[in-house]
């Protein structure tokens, strides 16, 4: 059969991805044909009732066809069987109803019209259905007249003429060329769905091509931040209904700036596919894992009880991250910080547990990296009392509430001050005294240490001036400078134009500055040293012994002083002999390359005695005195010695 009407109307075919449309469009039209027949319920009601004063046959008679419709359409509705119970029900309408009250002429029109409506299903059944029927009933109730059978006392009467076979086939006829041409039709509007269906699903498709490249990552293939957005958000809403926990799981790789500016893009972009493969690897799939940025990934852990469930699952990253990896013909080392924050335990809230893992991930880099950590409150209270003084720093530098301290530097032998260093100290009006262990490397991660180092420097330069003023005209005062101030400002030029605007002898300004400086781009470092070195300035090596440095830098390097550590001068042991210490040894090694000697941090008398007995220059500790402000220092300077 479905042959046959294919060939009468190459019906065309409806795609997978359309039948879903046609379906959702049979549904409405289910709707329209219901309205129509309970219509047509109401007119048989209302017809019957003038013309014959049977209500009931009309009510009841209407009603055994609708009502059935009725109560299928939830169950059938859409169905294809469905559509052909409705073509028969519209079609009694027709035959009984408009035939038995109007007329033979009114039914065939009453018919087409019918058969016209049914093509709102895009189908050519639900036709074919109503044609047989309109046919069925013309062959049974002209038999029905031929033996005079009498429905409901009113006698059937199909034709009032002499009725005949062939009359009959005629109405046959008349009612398949209804068929055909509405089939037509039906054809044409089937044909002009699909391409319209074809032209949605392009649509469709493109947009979800569209969708997929803004919620993913195109280097790794992972989700992005967006996607990560959108889907925390139901998994809240299913752990919440299911009042179970899931964990936020921020990571972020060490030092991986480093592999990306030493090795190259390149190189970088093949580690972090590398870090994403591990990551699916060891995750459970139904886990989300998304790159929400450079080398940072979030990955949501949900379906567990208990929080040391995760425990194994963080351990086993960071042993996978630990192994060595080939990456681009690279055998590269790498590690990862991660920092977890839980729901509902931490918060409820989606954008504080996301702030919290980030500030657990923090902790966890703080405390050496390759390590993870949970988030707790007191570390928020940390990071909340850190956030205070970064936003406090820049109102504080323009209160004027910096000032440098001075803690005087004594020549060994002399006991007299030959110099002081220079300390920054935050005066708070409110808090007090904040030392620089606590803003600065608050400062350096703002990059407002830069600031703060220009400070110093011309700070430094008054001061001197006014020394001088006031007749120490050999006094030395040293200030210290961050690598990232070294590297990031320029910082012979600065040193420059403060010396001569103060009119300072650059013979009395040194600077000092970590071993660590001198192993970090070797080669300007070098320059720039040398050119301070030429200025007149002093270089230090500060802290010098806890570094890097060999002693081919120390030749290599314009460096006038050694800064010896305070923890080897804490070495030094009033009960003990004293003669295996390393403090020995840097200190002749120094002395080897002709460099001074400054031992920081000295705090008793035998240290003192000590260090003077072992050829040490120059003393600077608690022991002398502890830094001061400038007005005490001046008073300090008058003494003969200490
Ligand atoms: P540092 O350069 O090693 O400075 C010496 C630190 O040791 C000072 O701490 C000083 O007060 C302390 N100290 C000196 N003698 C003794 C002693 O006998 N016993 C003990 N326990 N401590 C002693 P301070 O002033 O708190 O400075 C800490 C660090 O902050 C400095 O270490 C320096 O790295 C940094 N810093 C201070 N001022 C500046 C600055 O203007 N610029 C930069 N970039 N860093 C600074
Ligand atoms: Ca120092
Ligand atoms: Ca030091």
């Amino acid at each position: 059969m479905n042959t046959i009407f294919n060939y009468v109307f190459t019906y065309p075919r409806i795609p997978i991805f359309a039948k879903g449309s046609f379906k959702l469009l049979n549904i409405q039209a289910d709707k329209v044909m219901i309205s129509l027949l309970i219509l047509q319920w109401f007119i048989a009601t209302f017809v019957t009732s003038i013309l014959y004063d049977t209500y009931y046959y009309g009510f009841f008679g209407g009603g055994l066809i609708v009502v059935p419709i009725m109560i299928l359409y939830p169950f059938l509705k859409g169905d294809n069987f469905y559509r052909y119970l409705i073509a028969i029900a519209m079609m009694l309408f027709s035959v009984i109803f408009i035939q038995q009250y109007l007329g033979r002429i009114e039914m065939h029109f009453h018919i087409f019209i019918t058969m016209a409506i049914l093509t709102l299903y895009k189908d050519i059944f639900p036709l074919l259905v109503a044609a047989i029927t309109t046919i069925m009933h013309h062959i049974i109730f002209n038999y029905l007249q031929l033996y005079e059978v009498t429905l409901f006392d009113m006698p059937v009467m199909v034709f009032n003429y002499g009725c005949g076979f062939d009359i009959v086939i005629l109405h046959a006829i008349f009612v398949m060329s209804e068929f055909l041409v509405l089939g037509y039709l039906i054809r044409l509007q089937r044909e002009h769905n699909i391409d319209l269906n074809i032209a949605r699903n392009k649509v469709f498709e493109l947009n979800k091509e569209l969708k997929h490249t803004s919620l993913h990552d195109s280097l790794t293939g992972l989700p992005n931040r967006l996607y990560l957005n959108e889907q925390i958000e139901k998994v809240k809403e299913y752990a919440d209904k299911n009042s179970q926990k899931f964990a936020i799981v921020f990571l972020d790789l060490d030092h991986f700036k480093n592999i990306n500016d030493t090795l190259g893009h390149d190189v970088g972009d093949a580690l972090l596919q590398t870090v994403a493969n591990i990551l699916r690897n060891v995750v459970n799939k139904n886990d989300l894992i998304t790159r929400i940025g450079g080398d940072e990934f979030i990955i949501v852990i949900s379906d567990f009880e208990n929080d040391d469930e995760l425990l194994p699952i963080i351990s086993n990253l960071l042993e996978k991250f630990r192994q060595e990896l080939l990456i681009k013909g690279y055998s590269l080392r790498l590690s990862a910080s991660i920092g977890v924050s839980i729901f509902p335990d931490d918060s409820a809230s989606i954008r504080e547990l996301m702030k919290y893992a980030d500030i657990a991930m923090y902790n966890a880099k703080a405390d050496g990296r390759d390590n993870f950590s949970f988030f707790t409150q007191s570390l928020n209270t940390k990071i909340h009392n850190e956030v205070d003084i970064i936003n406090d720093i820049q109102r504080a530098f323009y209160d004027n509430e910096f000032k440098l301290y001075y803690q005087p530097k004594i020549d060994a032998n002399s006991r007299k001050i030959v110099g002081a260093e220079a300390l920054l100290r935050w005066i708070h009006y409110e808090k007090g005294i904040i030392g620089p262990d606590v803003f600065i490397p608050l400062a350096e991660s703002t990059g407002f240490m830069l600031g703060l180092g220009k400070f110093v420097i011309q700070e430094s330069s008054r001061a001197i001036r006014r020394f001088s003023d006031l007749g120490h005209h050999d006094l030395k005062i040293s200030i210290n400078i961050s690598t990232r101030q070294f590297q990031n400002t320029d910082l012979y030029h600065d040193l420059k134009d403060e010396l001569s605007i103060n009119s300072v002898n650059p013979n009395q300004l040194g600077i000092e500055i970590t071993e660590s400086i001198m192993i970090q781009h070797i080669n300007k470092t070098l320059t720039t040293l040398r050119e301070i070195k030429n200025l007149g300035v002093s270089i230090y090596i500060d802290d010098f012994g806890t570094g890097y440095s060999s002693l081919s830098y120390l030749k290599k390097f314009p460096i006038d002083t050694l800064k010896i550590d305070k923890s080897f001068v804490d070495d030094i042991n009033e009960d003990a002999n004293n003669d295996e210490l390393l403090l020995n040894t840097i200190l002749a090694m120094g002395k080897s390359l002709g460099l001074d000697i400054i031992a920081e941090g000295v705090e008793s008398e035998f240290q003192y005695n000590y260090l003077r007995e072992q050829g040490c220059d120059i003393i600077q500790g608690y022991y002398f005195a502890k830094p001061m402000p400038e007005e005490d220092f001046i008073k300090l300077l008058r003494e003969e010695h200490l």
